[in-house]
């Protein structure tokens, strides 16, 4: 379980000082899809930071089961990340001059993971692993991005926006692919978006607004496949 007590964080200090997130508390189960719905400057992409410990909060604390990372150093904080968390952003982040496998490699290479071809298959890219990101489609491209972050087989996989350069139906196919890999694989998902049509993929749904959680209700679709 991934637990969230009374953090707090705010950026720049004095009269310019903005707090981004104003208090949240929040537990999410693991092997559970969770989705953040919210306008933009709600602190949506900040709860999603500190929350997979690529920023630290001001205050408050993180536990994933046993472990506080708040409590880390920098050096564990990071080793934290190689281990256990994958990222997805609106943007890909693809080396251009690495074919597709070599960009799933280094996923997997940074949790040391040797089994990473079946990921690629996985997603729908068998074939392609010979070709450059510039020689893919937007939705191929989101889709490597996928297969890296899952090739370091991460216990929770934060997604930021991760259809927001799709257009709607290529989105769709790859939410459809991380909903299927979520299943299967039985990793935590927590999905930032401002699309409420994803929120009916969700066991739970967030709705934040200017750095709380003003609403948390149960996602649809879920309860209607088992
Ligand atoms: P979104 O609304 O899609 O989450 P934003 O455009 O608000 O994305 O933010 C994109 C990135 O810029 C994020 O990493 C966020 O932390 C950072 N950011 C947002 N607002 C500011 C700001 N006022 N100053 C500096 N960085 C910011
Ligand atoms: P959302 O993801 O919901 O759009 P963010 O978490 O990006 O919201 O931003 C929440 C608030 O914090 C906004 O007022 C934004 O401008 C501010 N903010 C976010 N990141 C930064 C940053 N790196 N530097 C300064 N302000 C930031």
């Amino acid at each position: 379980m991934i637990e969230i007590s009374e953090v707090k964080k705010s950026y720049g200090n004095g009269e310019s000082s903005s707090m981004a997130l104003r208090g949240i508390s929040l537990k999410i189960e693991n092997g559970t899809f969770t989705v953040i719905l919210g306008p933009s400057g709600s602190g949506k992409s900040t709860l999603l930071n500190v929350a997979s410990g690529l920023e630290r909060p001001d205050s408050g604390s993180i536990r994933y089961d046993e472990m506080d990372i708040s409590n880390l150093g920098d050096k564990q904080l990071t080793q934290f990340r190689k281990e256990n968390v994958g990222f997805i952003f609106q943007q890909y982040y693809l080396l251009p001059n690495l074919n597709v496998d070599r960009n799933v490699k280094m996923g997997a290479d940074l949790a040391g993971n040797k089994e990473y071809r079946q990921i690629i298959e996985a997603v729908g890219l068998g074939g392609k692993e010979e070709k450059y990101p510039d020689e893919l489609s937007g939705g191929e491209q989101q889709r490597v991005s996928v297969a890296r972050a899952l090739a370091k087989n991460p216990k929770v996989l934060y997604l930021d926006e991760p259809t927001g350069a799709l257009d709607e139906e290529t989105g769709r196919l790859v939410l459809d692919y991380i909903d299927r890999l979520q299943r299967q694989l039985g990793f935590t998902v927590v999905m930032v978006t401002h699309n409420v049509n994803i929120a009916e993929m969700a066991d739970t749904v967030i709705r934040m607004n200017s750095g709380k959680i003003v609403e948390r209700y149960a996602g649809q679709a879920r309860k209607t496949a088992y």
